[in-house]
């Protein structure tokens, strides 16, 4: 076992490393990990089971929290007509550039009568259609969510991050008052944030995106955003509070208690694919991918070690007396008698990231222990093998603490607090994170920001504190306190 110990110290040789080019690098466990791939549809990507599996365990843990608060799902159509897109115009405005349309069918490719978008998000035939299902006060809320993907024609592709199609939720909730729709975002800004905190292992600083950054059509934006290896903020979640504004584009109104015709009052809100991106760059390091023991596929690897048949006899048979143990008790395990060389196995889960390695040899046998290697410590510890399914699942849960405190940590370590736009300029040449300052609320000091900061722009507003001082930019008074970052 010795020599298979010494070669796990770098036997993760080919990917860039993250310090030397952190874009490289995610390509490269995002693609080496088997998590998604380009699919040879320009901007366009195949998820593959890993990654789809990260997914499928976020999409059943958010569908859990929206059931449990009433919320029902329903499927719409792909297409959009175009003139259901072009009723809210700063919403088609806000997607236009974005969208892709169909406008020709059939053998001869005849051109449709009306071109059809290909959805970048449903809200305007949602909004076309609820109006059916809407006549009094007793109809209200409507509690909806889809689970679909759309297609959104971006020019530049990064996997996860931002292809043209990618899967998603998207709820949609239709309210008698604007004061349960406000209650309605912040509920699942609060379900976001803990699919993000509890799940990813990822602390996010939440709060209402500036009015620059709000959803097209919204009255206000609330956002989730992490902060990513690299110092990058990365947007996690939205949930938009839309007012009035796509009932009275789309005449969605209800009879009041009073007998009265009032528009209803409406919100969306969204999480994508992309999370999984997060997961990577939020935990990675130069061997690959760490997983959040709660969304991992695998969270422990069993690696057989054996040199000749009557060893591997002896092995298996011990594996197999307690490795149903781990399976009653929910351990998502695997064991992994691929024909490879054991350090060749050690390096392929580590670039996968999963949280718990045992590796057991002849030796390990006669003793009646495993040797546990955690991969975000690297450190191998010998492990009874009597009440082990219960010493895992003690290790995974501490895995996912200790996985959150270290982001938690580097995000400590990553944020300032700056008063004037020189300084702030001056931090993000040198370096990235978030930065807290006092703003005037005005847009074009908002502009200004992005315009000499290089593309650093405001990720959220502190719900929290009140600003002390003045604007970073124009010494006025200040409004709002902000984080300001570099995103993607
Ligand atoms: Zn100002």
């Amino acid at each position: 076992m010795k020599e298979a110990v010494e070669e796990q110290q770098d036997f993760v040789k080919d990917i860039t490393k993250m310090s030397d080019d952190f874009d490289r690098w995610y390509t490269d466990v995002v693609r080496k990990a088997e998590l998604a791939d380009w699919s040879g549809v320009r901007g366009m990507m195949v998820v593959r089971p890993y990654g789809w599996s990260m997914w499928e365990t976020i999409t059943r843990a958010f569908d859990d929290m929206i059931k449990e608060s009433g919320h029902e799902n329903w499927a719409f159509p792909l297409l959009i007509p175009r003139s259901f897109l072009m009723k809210e115009a700063e919403h088609i405005e806000g997607f236009a550039p974005e969208v892709a349309w169909v406008t020709r069918a059939g053998a001869g490719m005849e051109e449709l009568e009306e071109p059809l978008a290909v959805r970048p998000t449903s809200e305007t035939i949602v909004g076309s259609l609820i109006r059916r299902y809407i006549q009094s006060h007793r109809d209200l809320p409507k509690l909806t969510n889809q689970w679909n993907s759309v297609v959104r024609w971006e020019m530049r592709s990064r996997l996860f991050l931002r292809s043209r199609e990618f899967w998603w939720q998207e709820g949609h909730t239709f309210h008698a008052s604007a004061q349960e729709a406000v209650e309605e975002a912040d509920l699942i800004l609060g379900y976001y944030r803990s699919i993000a905190e509890d799940w990813l292992a990822v602390p996010v600083l939440s709060g209402k995106k500036s009015p620059a950054e709000t959803f097209p059509g919204a009255i206000h934006t609330l956002t989730v955003e992490g902060l990513m290896r690299d110092g990058l903020a990365l947007q996690m979640g939205t949930s938009h509070y839309f007012g009035q504004n796509f009932a009275r584009a789309y005449d969605i109104s209800f009879s009041n208690t009073s007998n009265e015709r009032e528009l209803c009052y409406s919100t969306s809100w969204g999480i994508s694919t992309r999370l999984v991106g997060a997961l990577v760059m939020a935990h990675g390091d130069d061997s690959g991918l760490i997983v959040p023991p709660k969304v991992a596929p695998i969270q422990v690897v069993v690696v057989p070690i054996f040199r000749d048949d009557e060893t591997r006899r002896k092995v298996e048979a011990f594996i197999e007396s307690w490795a149903r143990g781990l399976k009653a008790a929910g351990i998502r395990y695997r064991v992994d008698w691929r024909d490879e060389r054991p350090g060749d196995k050690y390096a392929h889960w580590e670039l996968k990231g999963v949280p718990l390695r045992l590796n057991v040899g002849g030796r390990d046998v006669d003793a009646g222990q495993v040797e546990l290697v955690d991969r975000l410590s690297r450190e191998r510890r010998p492990v009874p093998v009597a009440g082990i399914a219960e010493r895992l699942r003690v290790e995974l849960d501490a895995f996912q603490t200790r996985l959150y405190s270290r982001a938690q940590q580097f995000q400590r370590d990553n944020t300032f607090e700056l008063s004037t736009l020189a300084e702030v300029v001056a931090h993000f040449r040198e370096r990235a994170g978030f930065v807290w300052a006092a703003w005037c609320g005005d847009a074009e000091c908002e502009a200004n920001i992005k315009a000499e900061a290089g593309g650093v722009t405001i990720r959220t507003i502190d719900p929290d504190e009140k600003p002390s001082g003045d604007c970073l930019v124009c010494g006025k008074p200040a409004k709002y306190r902000v984080s300001l970052a570099k995103a993607y």
